[in-house]
Order: structure tokens, then C-alpha cells, then sequence
């Protein structure tokens, strides 16, 4: 007997904090959960952490449930989690990376040099995302993760920022565009970049980057990073897509 391939079986949405984001407003910092056929869990992002301070003048964030108590709702544990995708250390994404580590993290590696070198950018997380228990997997450039998952490499927001693309059995190619693109109204290979924003050129190439993977993959969903309207309109857990 053969044992069937690794497949992707289920895509959760899971909002932890509503944040106010300068250039955006209110955004929702969200994570992502994905479960296999064969009992594989991966998650994409941890949320942001309740010891981070807003900025000054800045609206207080909102914090909800936090994924480690959102995770537990579908009954699994930090210890359930094979493999955390790092898009980036931003700290609204990176803020609980510590509580996994029995699990794989997978980061660009340019990534990874920019916020170990002390860029004051990812200091905010810093005590989360560089712990020495975590296991990191430094990956270059676009890379499958398992079948029908695979991420891509999209610079410009920030240095070795990374997308993911993901294939589920019913609703097709689903791409989670993260911070490559936060909201809809900027899937435009002319927009400009935000004060938050790394590198305007590499925003632009990513962004046409990931138009032409929605055409190519026949995309028949794109999540955006933190659009709010969008947002409502989604499947969030204990729903999800499958
Ligand atoms: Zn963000």
C-alpha cells in the first residue's frame, strides 16, 4: 500500500488584533492556518505581541483572542504546529513566534539578515522572533514548502518579504498577498510607496509579480494583508476554506 501525497485540506483566517496603521487606518492583523490530508499543520504569521507599545499619537490596538488561544479553540496546541511561515518580522506578524518552538520556521534568508543585523524596524519583536529555542529554515527566492504550497519571494515592503501561494481542493489557487500588497486598492503595479513601505521599485515589481501569478494560477481568491472591508467579506475561523 501506497500512502496517498501530502495535499492541502483546509485554509482558516484567524483576526487577533484591529490596529491602526498609519496611511491605512484601522487595519485587522490576521494569521493564517493550514491543515493537510495527512494531519500537517502550518501556520503563516503569529500576530502581535500584548507587551508592543502603539506608536506615540497613535490609536490604542485591539487585541483579540491571540492565536495560541485561537489555535486552541480548534483544539490544537503550539506543539501541533509542523512549520511557521515567516513572512516577515514586522511585529504585528512576528509577535509570537516563541511559543513554537517544535516547529519549522521558514524565513528568506535576506530577510533574516536584515532583522538580525539590528535593523530598528524588527527590534519591536525582536524578543519573540529571535529566541534560541526557534529552528529556523532560511529559504532564497520562491520555494515550495509541499505540494500546492509555495512561497513567494516579494521585496519591496520589506527585504526578503515573502507572499504565499496555496492550492485547495474546492475553492482552487489561493494567494495571501500579506504586506506585498495590504490592501486591494494598491494591486496596482503604479502605486506608489508608503512611508512603511522598504523600497519602492522592488513594491512595484513585486506587486506585478504577484498579478501575473493571479493570472497565471488562475488565482480564484487573493487575501490582502490588512484590508478591513475585504476582510468582512472572508470565511474566518471556526469556518474555513477548503
Ligand atoms: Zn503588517
Amino acid at each position: 500500500m501506497t500512502t496517498p501525497p501530502t495535499m492541502l485540506q483546509r485554509l482558516y483566517l484567524m483576526q487577533v488584533v484591529t490596529r491602526f496603521i498609519p496611511a491605512i487606518g484601522y487595519g485587522n492583523v490576521v494569521c493564517y492556518l493550514i491543515e493537510t490530508n495527512d494531519g500537517k499543520h502550518i501556520l503563516i504569521d503569529s500576530g502581535q505581541p500584548e507587551d508592543s507599545a502603539d506608536a506615540p499619537g497613535m490609536p490604542p490596538s485591539e487585541h483579540e483572542r491571540d492565536v495560541i488561544a485561537q489555535l486552541a479553540d480548534l483544539g490544537l496546541r503550539p506543539a501541533d504546529i509542523d512549520i511557521l511561515i515567516c513572512t516577515h518580522f514586522d511585529v504585528d506578524h512576528a509577535g509570537h513566534h516563541d511559543a513554537f518552538p517544535q516547529a519549522e520556521l521558514i524565513v528568506q534568508r535576506a530577510h533574516y539578515a536584515v532583522a538580525r543585523s539590528g535593523h530598528p524596524r524588527y527590534v519591536a519583536a525582536r524578543a519573540h522572533w529571535d529566541h534560541p529555542s526557534l529552528r529556523y529554515r532560511l529559504v532564497e527566492g520562491d520555494t515550495e514548502v509541499l505540494p500546492g504550497l509555495t512561497l513567494i519571494e516579494t521585496s519591496g515592503h520589506a527585504p526578503g518579504h515573502q507572499s504565499v501561494l496555496l492550492r485547495l481542493p474546492q475553492t482552487g489557487p489561493v494567494l495571501l498577498a500579506i504586506d506585498a500588497v495590504a490592501l486591494r486598492r494598491l494591486f496596482t503595479p503604479e502605486r506608489q510607496k508608503w512611508p512603511l513601505d522598504d523600497d519602492e521599485q522592488q513594491l512595484r515589481a513585486s506587486t506585478q509579480k504577484l498579478l501575473d501569478v493571479v493570472e497565471r494560477e488562475q488565482v480564484a481568491l487573493v487575501i490582502f494583508g490588512h484590508d478591513a472591508a475585504q476582510w468582512q467579506t472572508l470565511r474566518k475561523v471556526p469556518k474555513y476554506y477548503e
